[in-house]
């Protein structure tokens, strides 16, 4: 058999054991876990990798535990905007969407644009109007309220700071990366963004080549961090370009660009990538990440913390 795999991310930053409760801690690892299930379980009877990366990330969207789809921070504004893509690594068609609102799940409007519209990417009421025409699923502003994300914003909303996720610095941005039995790559990525963003600021989890990339050359990647220095280093292709043109292994690529070129540049964060042989890498130069990985050789884990 061909190898599968899928690994997940739920947010880089700075997440420690000494501020975490375990009861948060369980309900973190769970969702982690079932994002994981749901996926594998796709690869397992034949599904292909898009469809495993669209499923991870709708399920860590509809966690309130992840700033992305329930539980999104808030802008400036008190509003929930939201940025997704996904890419498919045997073709490099891509789909993506930005400073959309009340959408349920981000990800499968991404999905909708790359498949049912002659567009990559689509933004705010435009994007919104496509989505009813596609029959994707909105939700009322309350079902995206979180209490701690708004205490969060309510502390910087009359500043003019913007803040990553959790006051100590967290991006709670979550992606998604697999390999099916086809030898297919893809990847995908969903986010609220910043608390108290503003001027409909819009990350790097959106744009192709910074937060989200696949090619089945190379590798497949979904990044989270400060996604100004994400953009600025466009991570994602440029891990794929090292392996591409200069013949680096996915290790090497993507240690080389989170801990050299991102770290010298100041930009906090991690992402997860897989190569189309089933290497996974889930590399992060802040404390912590949620991730979580499974393989067909019998690799799996589920962690939080810096080793
Ligand atoms: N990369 C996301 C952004 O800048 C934030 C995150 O990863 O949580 O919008």
């Amino acid at each position: 058999m061909k190898p599968i795999a899928i690994a997940i991310h739920g947010g880089a930053g700075t997440i420690l054991k000494s501020t975490m409760t375990p009861e948060k801690e369980v309900h973190y690892l769970n969702a982690l876990d079932t994002a994981i299930s749901v996926a594998y379980e796709i690869l397992l009877e034949g599904g292909t990798s898009l469809e495993a990366v669209e499923a991870a990330v709708m399920e860590l969207e509809d966690s309130p535990f992840f700033n992305a789809g329930k539980g999104s921070v808030f802008t400036n504004l008190g509003k929930h905007e939201m940025d997704a893509s996904i890419m498919e690594g045997r073709n490099q068609k891509a789909g993506s969407v930005a400073g959309i609102r009340n959408v349920r799940n981000p990800v499968q409007l991404a999905r909708a644009v790359m498949e049912e519209s002659e567009y990559v990417m689509l933004c705010a009421d435009g994007a919104e109007e496509f989505a009813r025409r596609m029959h994707i699923g909105f939700e009322e502003d309350a079902y995206f309220f979180d209490q701690h994300r708004y205490d969060q914003w309510i502390e910087i909303r009359d500043s003019e700071k913007t803040m990553l996720d959790h006051a100590a610095k967290k991006f709670g941005t979550v992606g998604a990366v697999a390999l099916d039995c086809h030898g297919d790559l893809a990847a995908a990525t969903s986010t609220g963004g910043m608390t108290n963003k503003r001027f409909g600021r819009i990350g790097d989890s959106p744009v192709i080549g910074a937060g989200t990339y696949a090619n089945n050359k190379t590798c497949a990647v979904s990044c989270t961090g400060h996604g100004e220095y994400f953009m600025r280093a466009v991570v994602a292709y440029d891990i794929s370009c090292l392996m591409e043109y200069k013949g680096l292994t996915l290790k090497q690529a993507c240690d080389f660009v989170v801990f050299d070129k991102l770290k010298k540049s100041g930009g906090e964060g991690g992402l997860i990538a897989l190569d189309a042989a089933g290497n996974i890498e889930l590399v992060f130069n802040s404390e912590g990440m949620y991730r979580g990985w499974k393989t067909s050789d019998d690799d799996y884990g589920i962690k939080i913390y810096g080793e």
